[in-house]
């Protein structure tokens, strides 16, 4: 590493708060799928900003269609009307089949309104003030206090408990134990389509199915977060719609707007009409004409350049390799994932690999100490997993052999 990267990374680590372990590189800028630091090393991008940047780095009509829109207007707040926001609003409605959308400026805020929501449909319901929440062991939300709460890693809640309360959290893929945790009092189930940071675990069709068929019946909303796996990356606008079991709620964020910070959680019509009303929730720049720009933008990119068709070809060549690598070494267990959503499985940390990948110039990252996750931008072509599955096979066999 040179002088002047070394610079940098000191002087963040003397004044931005140490919340994240860095990664030894400066990045500066981008091209498709390949990320440059400030010495020029280039990189190929197998994270994408954490599933974000979808389309590549410097699409052309997508950083034209920002910077058109930044000419002519960043803000309005949301007591007026503006142009990209209902046209985000109405493309997303086409791709998700809700009816109802609320842009955030996050993930978690988007998890945040989706609780809002739940509690003040069951609140309409019956007048109390006492209902639970079910969500699920091993799940990521987000890290403010609402999400935080309903995030089943212990590790991440402790020292900031209390919480927002009234939350249960019952197994994956168990539908047992889920119905163990219903009661009268229960007004929503939430869980992650595809769980991404802990530990890339799908849900389960028949599960799926069997939650859907107990919230029907119990009149409970089920809520699926499909930030990390939704807009493409499992071959399907959304994961749930490989399985056609339609949420009540859903929130989507990370590749919505590519970057620009922007996400949304989405309603059926039947929860629209009863829940959040005109002083219920707000945000001052969640849904503004930049962001709704982007939004608009990605998904119009999205649909002219078949990115979901993209995504089902490519995912099954980059399955195929990587169950190659599983064969190949005793100490990677399995692969588990859809579409552009992977993780490969280890018996031991995989930080040494993941080092020795970047110094490779081969950006990954991991999903819990033991799974390396694949999620790169979903224009990834064959010979860009050729090329990841060269280098990530050449740091497999120096790491640990
Ligand atoms: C990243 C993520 C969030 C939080 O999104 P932020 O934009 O970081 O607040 C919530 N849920 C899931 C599944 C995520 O992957």
């Amino acid at each position: 590493m040179g002088a002047l990267m070394q610079e940098y990374i000191e002087e963040a680590e003397r004044d931005l708060l140490h919340t994240y372990n860095r990664y030894p590189v400066v990045l500066d800028r981008g091209d498709g799928v390949y990320l440059y630091d400030i010495e020029g090393k280039r990189y190929l991008d197998f994270v994408a900003g954490i599933a974000v940047f979808a389309l590549g780095y410097g699409n052309r009509a997508y950083n034209d269609a920002l910077k058109g829109q930044i000419d002519k207007l960043i803000h309005t707040s949301n007591y007026y009307y503006n142009v990209p926001a209902v046209e985000a609003a109405r493309h997303l409605k086409a791709v998700s089949g809700m009816d109802r959308v609320f842009f955030t400026n996050s993930g978690a805020e988007a998890v945040e309104g989706a609780i809002k929501a739940a509690r003040k449909y069951a609140f309409l319901k019956d007048g109390k003030t006492d209902h639970e929440i079910i969500a699920m062991n091993h799940s990521f939300h987000g890290r403010t206090m609402g999400a935080l709460s309903v995030t089943g890693n212990p590790h991440y809640r402790e020292a900031f408990e209390p919480g927002i309360g009234n939350i249960r959290f019952a197994e994956m893929n168990d539908f047992d134990s889920v119905l163990s945790c219903v009661s009268d009092k229960t007004c929503a189930i939430l869980l992650e389509t595809v769980q991404g940071e802990g530990g890339i675990y799908p849900a389960q069709e028949e599960f799926l199915k069997k939650l859907r068929a107990l919230c029907d019946e119990r009149d409970i909303l089920l809520i699926l977060d499909e930030i990390q796996c939704g807009m493409g990356r499992t071959g399907y606008w959304f994961a749930w719609q490989k399985y056609g079991v339609k949420p009540d709620i859903m929130m989507t964020a990370k590749a919505l707007g590519c970057g620009v910070p922007v996400g949304a959680f989405l309603m059926t019509e039947k929860v629209g009409a009863a829940s959040l009303k005109a002083g219920d929730h707000g945000t001052t720049y969640g849904g503004n004409p930049l962001a709704c720009a982007a939004v608009a933008k990605v998904l119009e990119l999205f649909e002219q350049n078949h990115i979901v068709e993209h995504v089902r070809e490519v995912s099954g060549y980059l399955e195929e390799k990587l169950d190659g690598l599983v064969s190949k070494y005793d100490f990677i267990q399995t692969r588990r994932g859809c579409g552009l959503m992977q993780g490969l499985v280890f018996d031991r940390p995989v930080g040494p690999v993941i080092q020795k990948a970047l110094e490779r110039g081969l950006i990954l990252i991991n999903a819990g100490t033991q799974i390396i996750r694949f999620v790169p931008p979903l224009v990834i072509g064959k010979e860009q997993v050729d090329e990841m599955i060269a280098i990530l096979d050449g740091c497999l066999a120096e790491a640990f052999e």
